[in-house]
């Protein structure tokens, strides 16, 4: 009796499955609202897609100004591209962001001296949160064949996280960063509520993968979060002897 009882139960089992399966609609996991907005995306390779702020298109510094007085920003524009000016210091966005999709390219010159962090180095503050170099900083600098520590060559974010892979071009060649950022979220209180988190693209080889920051990057001794709100993308103006780098193609997208 009771291995008829057991068969049954079972039989009732399957035949109720079988016809939840006969009746759920493929319709009822269909989600047709919202629709997403269309976007053209970049028609070439220098080219922004339709809906991004363009930072620097090729011709003027309009969105740029000195992190350290906010006057017009003083690095040289030539053909298409720009180029740190040694000694006038960092420049930053005029706007100020919380999340977003950023791309930006980078060269360092052909006849690149220097070695370790003296060759080719710059940054880009994905938050700036002071006039020199705080912030959170994505780490440039020529490491092609280059020897510094892991945590400070290209792509690194700088003395937090090592790249998954070195993606380095030869100096010369005009490299790319695609940059997803999410702002840290903080409390009322000024303590931390979510860390700042990001990932990055190297030369289109994903070299930092959704890492979640230990906080504002420190030259010396470890890293700590400060309140701020939205802020400017800051480009740094490193001081080192080496020869000046460039910046081209520059959109940020805003999420
Ligand atoms: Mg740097």
């Amino acid at each position: 009796m009771k291995r008829i009882t057991l068969l049954a139960t079972i039989l009732t089992a399957l035949v109720n499955s079988s016809s939840a399966q006969q009746s759920a609609n493929p319709k009822d996991t269909e989600s047709w609202s919202p629709v997403p907005k269309i976007v053209s995306p970049q028609k070439s390779a220098l080219s922004a897609p339709e809906d991004a702020i363009i930072l620097f298109g090729g011709n003027d510094m309009n969105q740029w100004v000195t992190a350290k007085d906010q006057s017009p920003a003083k690095w040289t524009v030539t053909s298409g591209q720009f180029t740190v000016k040694k000694g006038t210091g960092n420049i930053q966005t005029k706007r100020s962001f919380l999340n977003y999709q950023m791309h930006i390219e980078w060269l360092i010159p052909e006849n690149i001296t220097g070695s370790g962090q003296g060759r080719g180095n710059s940054g880009i503050f994905l938050a700036s949160t002071g006039n020199g170099d705080q912030g959170y900083e994505l780490q440039v600098l020529d490491s092609y064949t280059n020897i510094t520590y892991s945590n400070g060559q290209a792509g690194s974010i700088y003395k937090q996280f090592i790249p998954l892979v070195n993606a380095s071009k030869k100096p010369g060649e005009w490299q790319s960063y695609d940059i997803i950022w999410h702002a840290p979220v903080f409390n009322e209180n000024g303590t931390l509520k979510s860390a700042a988190r990001v990932s990055v693209l190297h030369n289109g080889i994903l070299i930092q993968n959704n890492i979640e920051l230990k906080g504002e990057t420190v030259y010396v001794g470890p890293p700590f979060y400060k309140k701020h709100g939205p802020s400017p993308v800051k480009l740094q103006d490193h001081g080192d002897p080496s020869e000046p780098i460039s910046f081209r193609n520059i959109w940020l997208r805003e999420l």
